[in-house]
Order: C-alpha cells, then structure tokens, then sequence
C-alpha cells in the first residue's frame, strides 16, 4: 500500500515522499480514501499514529481537485477547509504540515491562534486563504470583528475533539459551527470518547464513516 494506491494526486505524494513517508500508516490507510470519497468521518486517533496526514492529505486532494482555480485575485480566495484545534501548538504543527504537503499545490494555508497580536493574522486573512488552522477562542475573536469569512467552509476538521471539549471550548465550537454553510463535509478526531464527545458527534456529522486505530 503506497500514498498512489490510496489516489491522491501526484503533486501530493511527490510532497509526501519528499518528506520522508513511503507508507501510510493504519489511520492514513482508512482516513485517506473515507475523506476522498467525500462523506463525514468519525475518527478515534490518539497523536503520534499520523492523523495529521490523515485528513491533511485528502483535504488537500480535494481542494486542489475541485473548484475555481485561483490565479492571482487572491483577495477573493475564499478559506474552504477550516481546521480547528485545541492549543496553538497543535494549530502550528497541523498548518506546518498543510504547508509541506501543499508545496506543489496552488493552496494557502494559514493559522491563527490567541496570545500574538490579531493585526497580522487580519493582513494574513486578507490575502486569500484556503486552508485555515485555528484555535476556536482567537477564531471567534476575528468572527466577531468582522475580519475572517467562513462563508464557504466546504470542509471541516475537529482534531483532538475531546482536548478541545476538556478546554472547555464547547460554546465557542457551537458558534462557529453556526456560521458554516450546511452543506459541508465534517470529519471528527479524537483520543476517547465521552457522552459530550459523542452529542458533538450525533449533532455534527451525517452518517460517519468510523475509524479506530
Ligand atoms: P501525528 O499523529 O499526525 O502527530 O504524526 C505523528 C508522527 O508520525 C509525526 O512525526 C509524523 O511526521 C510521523 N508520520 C506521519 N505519517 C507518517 C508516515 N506515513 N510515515 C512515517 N512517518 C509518519
């Protein structure tokens, strides 16, 4: 089993290989296909099994195969994968790994996260952004300001659900999550599995594909 045989383009497993994998892992083995055949995916993933490549790698499949290309009007690239995570570091680490595997992809990524200054991440925003990694209380922050769009949110990630509910971002989760099109694919990651993690789940995601490693 290779990063080709999973289908993703070859811009993508050329960034891959390049990086140094040449299998995927049990999670990348199922997460892969599940999320480049479009539908919601429910998966337990503790960190260090690859779950960043996991959805990273189909997500960027999908965007860099569907929709408008975007030349230079950058201004309006819409964000239509939205990344959310509990802590900064985790926010850094997934876009670092978006901006390795999208090398050779016309994609932007971007993250914001509390604790800096806002007024760079607003230049950022404004310079068109595809893929944007962020931590759910500094998003809300630029929601309420007016300074970031999620109108066209195509796909979403919760990675490390159950840290972010345990953070107590539960609220900030749910306001997001009203100002996304409905019309949206969901994919859920986490290490265990609560009675809350599990609402958030049977509220958000439409008949999920589950995964477990
Ligand atoms: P993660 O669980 O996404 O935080 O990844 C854990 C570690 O596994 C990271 O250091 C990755 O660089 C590494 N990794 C992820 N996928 C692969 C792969 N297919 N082959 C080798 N290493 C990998």
């Amino acid at each position: 089993m290779s990063f080709t045989d999973l289908g993703l383009a070859d811009g993508i497993v050329r960034a891959v290989t390049e990086h140094g994998y040449s299998i995927p892992t049990p999670i990348q083995a199922q997460a892969i296909p599940a999320v480049l055949a479009g539908g919601d995916l429910l998966a337990g993933a503790q960190t260090g099994t690859g779950k960043t490549a996991g959805f990273t790698l189909p997500i960027l499949h999908r965007l860099a195969t569907s929709g408008t290309p975007h030349a230079s009007a950058s201004a309006q690239r819409p964000i239509r994968a939205l990344v959310l995570t509990p802590t900064r570091e985790l926010a850094a680490q997934v876009e670092e790994s978006v901006r390795t595997y999208s090398k050779y992809l016309n994609l932007n990524s971007a993250v914001i996260f509390g604790g800096v200054g806002i007024n760079p991440q607003i230049k950022l925003l404004k310079h068109g952004v595809d893929i944007l990694v962020a931590t759910p209380g500094r998003l809300l922050d630029h929601m309420q300001q007016g300074t970031v769009n999620l109108s066209k949110v195509e796909i979403l990630v919760l990675d490390e659900a159950d840290r972010m509910l345990d953070m107590g971002f539960i609220k900030d989760i749910r306001r997001v999550l009203a100002v996304l099109p409905k019309n949206r694919q969901n994919l859920l990651f986490s290490a265990t599995f609560s009675n809350e993690i599990k609402a958030l789940a049977d509220g958000l995601l439409n008949s999920p594909a589950m995964i477990e490693v």
